[in-house]
């Protein structure tokens, strides 16, 4: 009942959470405290600027990526600010929350276990507030595609919230060619993909870290694949859980559009870089998208008539019941 009601509002957090942890490249504690906002003000990070510097503070939003390398890095004129923006993000997308201030005390947001759980776990812990301001998507009318050589994704218009297609292949035994679909709703992002856990290959580490990548990595928050197994002692949680990572990552970089998707995504042996030249794509082909408000309350968005129901039931209702 909640949560038809609030399907077509904006939300914010009822209150502030607070998580700490390390950053998996920087290696460095940080503390991250999701703080409720006010409605239209979007995703916003404050990184708290270290011993008397100014704070910064970054529209969570594809314009303000620096850079796509191991992970989902946002920046202005003066540098890089928060790096690792993705887990998050996703959390945030998933569940629905359209304003929210995330601030940080370092370069980089903790990676906690490897998973968009215990994000999923603060938001709760906040609570989900609604706000009487309409909810604004971002409706695909037209396919969108961006890559080549088998690394590509691809946007196109689906009848109603975010469906990813994740499919990954990669020249090792224990992965190999797995694929994943889902319809991004607040439950199934619950059930389905915010256990799974970043993973990196013991083979790259020591490239890894030489870079000054991955400092921070453990068994505590990265399924390590050798060889020939999973070094973790508990192993993996799904079996495809390589791929239900991959779909986390997408969720959370398609959040820097700026407003939650309607659309299928589908992205093939990509990550944050493919993601990123996709919402870019699609944003500067202004012929391929428009503004909906939800819900459409019995009104057609002129031109592209959804079939009976499209909009009935939006995906992106927060789930409080
Ligand atoms: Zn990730």
């Amino acid at each position: 009942m909640m949560r038809g009601m609030l399907a077509g509002s904006q939300t914010t957090l009822r209150n502030s959470a607070t998580v700490t942890g390390i950053g998996v490249h920087s290696g460095s504690p940080v503390t991250l405290t999701l703080h409720p906002a006010e409605a239209n003000t979007g995703i916003v990070f404050l990184r708290c600027g270290p011993d008397g510097q100014r704070d910064r503070e970054l529209r969570a939003d594809y314009r303000a990526v620096t850079a796509t390398e191991f992970a989902t890095v946002l920046g202005d004129d003066n540098g890089p600010a928060v790096s690792t923006t993705e887990h998050v993000l996703a959390a945030l997308h998933a569940l629905g929350i359209d304003n929210v201030t995330v601030e940080v005390d370092g370069p980089e947001v903790p990676i906690m276990d490897g998973s968009a759980e215990p994000f999923v776990a603060a938001i709760d812990l906040a609570g989900i507030a609604p706000l009487a301001a309409p909810r604004r998507c971002i409706k695909v009318l037209k396919p969108v595609r961006v890559g080549k050589n088998g690394s590509y994704a691809e946007l196109r218009p689906h009848g109603r919230g975010l469906r990813i297609e994740a499919e990954i292949e990669f020249d090792h035994p224990l992965i190999g060619h797995q694929t994943f679909v889902i319809d991004v709703e607040p439950d199934s992002f619950r059930r389905e993909l915010a256990r799974a856990r970043t993973f990196g290959f013991m083979r790259d580490v020591a490239k890894l870290w030489s870079a000054g990548y991955a400092l921070g990595a453990s068994f505590e928050n990265t399924v390590v694949v050798a060889e020939s197994r999973v070094l973790n002692a508990e192993g993996v949680r799904f079996s495809d859980e390589f791929v239900r990572h991959k779909a986390v990552d997408a969720i959370g970089d398609l959040a820097l559009a700026g407003a939650p998707l309607i659309g299928a995504y589908r992205t093939v042996r990509g990550g944050h870089k493919l993601n990123h030249a996709m919402v870019t794509a699609l944003m500067a082909d202004r012929s391929a998208w428009d503004y909906v408000e939800m819900p459409e309350a019995g009104r057609r968005v002129r031109g592209h008539a959804e079939p009976a129901g499209g909009f009935a039931a939006p995906a992106y209702g927060p789930d409080v019941s």
